[in-house]
């Protein structure tokens, strides 16, 4: 099965600041490695911009008023996010590319958006954390938007919590977010006890780990919580928020997953999205600062997609207390 890409060298031209870790050589390396030495299977696809139906499923009509108001400025946002003139319209394509990705999933085609700014900090009404636009929030609405499925999953394996995405959904029983996430940490949110309320309660899972974990303790999280999760919920739809600054050498991260680490990753969500969805899986870019995890972890999630089998990662270490606690919380059976 080929995985079409969704990319645009236009998202080169946002450019939050000198030593800002969110830089375009981020891109630029993927771009650049991706085409240098193609993974066999893979097809590119040049982004589209989202249109103001699909920014307004994700963001309030301030939000979008706001985000018209930087278009060609030089502004700050947030702390954190810095715009130059393009990046509104990069914003736009981050958030058309990883709507693309689900389209092709929804279509039978797995897919990668390989975008920038990452989107998952993103509020309803708030810029944030090096986000504009929430691109997996877009997408998955956009997918539950053509009525083709009414189930999504998002699983969120960046660093952080996917604050903005949890606070967009946690409210609805249609879909399930999941997320691994060092904690406390940015942005604060994420806790055991956060599992979303009214219809949607249950349907927010947080796995808040300590600083030092590495690959055995993400797989078990996903074997043990995501999993029984997903068989309860049965998703038609698998959204990967991915991030790549959980890698053992970011600058952001202190934390140990390596590039096998990630390719055990997408081999979960991979097997789920084939077990329950058809094989339906989108992934979109959320972080990862170090140019060679961010390189050679995109590189080994689309090997697995391709059909490569990832190794046997470690077994769990330092996270697997926390990993045991959150088995405890959100598995009903092994309460
Ligand atoms: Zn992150």
């Amino acid at each position: 099965m080929p995985t079409r890409l969704y990319s645009d060298v236009q998202m080169l031209d946002h450019q939050p600041g000198d030593g800002h870790p969110e830089r375009p050589a981020r891109l630029a390396a993927l771009l650049h490695g991706l085409r240098e030495r193609p993974v066999p299977g893979t097809t590119w696809h040049t982004a589209r911009e989202a249109t103001e139906i699909e920014l307004g499923r994700a963001h309030g009509p301030g939000h979008l008023r706001l985000l018209r108001a930087a278009e060609g400025q030089t502004v700050s946002l947030d702390p954190d996010t810095h715009t130059s003139p393009d990046t509104v319209q990069v914003a736009r394509l981050a958030a058309g590319a990883t709507i693309q990705a689900a389209e092709s999933a929804l279509a039978g085609v797995p897919a990668f958006a390989l975008v920038r700014p990452p989107g998952h900090h993103a509020e309803r009404d708030r810029v944030m954390g090096f986000c504009l636009i929430n691109n997996v929030v877009a997408a998955a609405e956009a997918a539950l938007a053509t009525g083709a499925v009414e189930r999504v999953l998002i699983l969120d394996w960046d660093l952080h919590h996917g604050n903005g995405t949890q606070h967009h959904f946690e409210g609805r029983e249609d879909v399930l977010f999941f997320s691994t996430h060092r904690f406390p940490f940015y942005p604060g949110t994420g806790a055991l006890h956060e599992r979303g309320h009214g219809a949607g309660e249950g349907t927010t899972i947080n796995v808040p780990l300590p600083a030092g974990v590495g690959d055995g303790d993400l797989r078990l999280a996903l074997d043990a919580v995501l999993r029984p999760a997903a068989e309860r919920f049965k998703p038609q739809l698998v959204l990967v928020s991915a991030g790549f600054d959980a890698y053992h050498d970011d600058p952001l991260g202190d934390m140990r997953v390596s590039v096998e680490g990630f390719a055990s990753m997408c081999d979960a969500a991979l097997d789920i999205a084939r077990t329950y969805a058809q094989g339906r899986i989108a992934l979109t870019l959320e972080g990862g600062y170090n140019l060679t995890g961010l390189t050679d972890g995109v590189r080994a999630c689309l090997e697995v997609l391709e059909g490569a089998t990832p190794p046997t990662v470690a077994t769990p270490g330092k996270g697997e207390r926390a990993v045991m606690e959150a088995i405890r919380a959100h598995n009903p059976r092994s309460a």
